[in-house]
């Protein structure tokens, strides 16, 4: 397949803040990952600039294969859970006086609990770290359906649970090929009977071949496990050893799926080429309030 031109709504100016510079260097003084910084993430200069990051947690391997991933994989003899690392995020949180902390994660089905007690570690020093008012998102791996596993995390507290189906049902196979659709979506519907007044979000890709009629798909089945909040953004292949781009979205069609999403009872809905997970995350902190 050829590679496609990349169009002009993909071209991203907002790299270079000086907070970017500031965080960066901080989040290296505490040894710490964002997946702002491991998938490149055109937003990262906007995102710290509104008080939110993305922090990384349990390393940056993954023992999962997902082949639109730049992260490195590696199936087994992955490091431990790093006993500072909760304190680390807690206090740079603090420091950066951080409003809205997303947690997210690799996917570690080498640990026993997939890493939950680590999430709950990481949400209890935020707790005892920072302000009251600062919100948690946690954005986690479908923990192989272990809901024990789910439960313990969200006894923790967070204020937003986030899985991200990533792509519709048929393209499994070939891009998330340890993933499983039903699973992933359940996990979101568990955490919804767990905790009624949980928000629960996810999010997905486009351009990697799929239809509009399997996007439809998408959102009814996300709607069917009462999700809130949802983010869909332009799929770009971290090179060309990775899956290929089938298609550049235009952002009209971007606006579409946005008014389709939210006339089906999506709260709230970013959809854009460079929209990714995290992107404008703090906007739930206003729902939160009402509650
Ligand atoms: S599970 Fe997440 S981190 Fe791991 S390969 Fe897939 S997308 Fe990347």
């Amino acid at each position: 397949m050829t590679e496609l031109r990349k169009p002009y709504w993909l071209q991203s100016s907002k790299l270079g803040s000086r907070k970017t510079g500031e965080i960066t260097r901080k989040l290296r003084s505490y040894n710490l990952h964002t997946v702002c910084e491991s998938a490149r993430c055109p937003n990262r200069g906007e995102c710290f600039e509104r008080g939110t990051a993305t922090f990384m947690i349990l390393g940056d391997q993954c023992t999962r294969n997902c082949s639109f991933c730049a992260i490195e994989k590696k199936r087994e003899n992955l490091a431990a859970p790093s006993p500072e690392e909760p304190v680390m995020i807690a206090r740079l949180s603090r420091e950066l006086d951080l409003k809205h902390i997303v947690i997210t994660t690799v996917t570690r089905d080498d640990l026993e609990d997939g890493g939950a007690g680590q999430f709950v570690r990481v949400i209890e020093e935020i707790r005892n770290h920072c302000e009251p008012d600062v919100t948690i998102e946690v954005l986690i791996s479908d923990l192989q359906g272990r809901w024990n596993d789910l439960k313990k995390i969200l006894k923790a507290g967070p204020d937003i649970l986030n899985h991200n189906l990533e792509t519709v049902r048929r393209l499994y196979p070939e891009v998330r090929p340890l993933a499983d659709y039903d699973r992933s979506l359940h996990l979101l519907g568990e955490a919804r009977k767990f905790n009624p007044s949980l928000l629960t979000k996810s999010g997905f890709m486009v351009g990697l071949g799929e239809t509009c009629a399997e996007i439809n798909d998408l959102l009814t089945d996300l709607r069917s496990q009462d999700v809130d909040i949802l983010t869909i953004g332009q799929y770009l292949a971290p090179s060309k050893k990775h899956y290929p781009v089938a298609e550049y979205i235009r952002p009209d069609v971007f606006a579409e799926y946005r008014q389709a999403a939210l006339r089906i009872g999506f709260k709230i809905v970013e959809s854009g080429p460079l929209v990714r997970s995290s992107y404008h995350a703090e906007r739930a902190r206003k729902i939160l309030k009402r509650r």
